[in-house]
């Protein structure tokens, strides 16, 4: 870590994205303004760890997110976990971020439902010392008073300000207002043929029609 530059910010938003969802838009948004970022990169996971497998493969993901994000100002996407082989993991990511950019605060930008289980992330000790970590309430999601993340949340800052002193290792709890939106429920909606209005990008949309996208779901858990 180094201090006494100024660089913009660039926030990293890592995702499944199966599909993307105004969620994900609202939220991207948001911080890209609140936090004064260059930018907020999408970052469509090719195989992700720690989940049942994606139900659209990935490259139709990307193709979603790609759709999703254009022509929106401050929203870009980067496929560097298509070039890897294997299990897509945050800490390759960040480092292949930091190796192209090394002077800059990255920012990665996380729902309270995957921050509270960082400490099953592949050595996610490691990810402060690549990135500041910016973290979004969602519904239903609270931290626990007792968490591995003590440390790192003792390095908790109030302000997107602070983010801009050094290139990595602060959390900030963003204040963004809730969306109740999930892929999860997205794909339930499909399956069982409620409509979707609200939810995502009519592109998007019109992208899950053409390829005939969810109408089977594997999913387990309640929407
Ligand atoms: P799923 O329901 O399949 O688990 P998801 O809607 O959580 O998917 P992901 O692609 O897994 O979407 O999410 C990528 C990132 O965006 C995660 O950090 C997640 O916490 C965050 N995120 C997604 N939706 C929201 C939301 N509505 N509010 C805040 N954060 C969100």
């Amino acid at each position: 870590m180094s201090s006494g530059f100024i660089r913009q910010p660039m926030g990293i938003l890592g995702g499944t994205f199966d599909p993307i969802h105004h969620g994900h838009l609202r939220i991207a948004i948001e911080i890209y303004e609140q936090c004064h970022l260059a930018e907020v990169r999408f970052i469509p996971s090719a195989l992700p760890p720690l989940r049942q497998s994606p139900l659209a493969n990935a490259d139709l993901r990307l193709a979603m997110v790609k759709t999703a994000v254009q022509n929106i100002t401050g929203l870009t996407v980067d496929d560097r976990e298509y070039c890897q082989t294997g299990t897509s993991y945050t800490l390759n990511t960040l480092q292949s971020l930091r190796r192209d950019y090394p002077e800059t605060p990255l920012c990665f930008i996380i729902g309270m439902d995957a921050f509270i289980n960082l400490p099953k992330w592949y050595q996610w000790q490691q990810l402060s010392e690549l990135a500041h970590f910016i973290v979004i309430q969602r519904p239903n999601y609270v931290l626990p008073s007792s968490t591995p993340l003590k440390t790192l949340l003792a390095r908790q800052v109030n302000t997107p300000q602070a983010l801009v002193k050094q290139i990595a290792g602060l959390v900030f709890i963003a204040n963004v207002p809730l969306c109740d939106i999930s892929a999860t429920r997205i794909r339930k909606h499909i399956t069982a043929g409620k409509q979707l209005t609200g939810l995502l990008p009519n592109s998007v949309l019109d992208f899950i029609q053409t390829h005939q996208l969810y109408l089977q779901t594997n999913d387990r858990t309640i929407a």
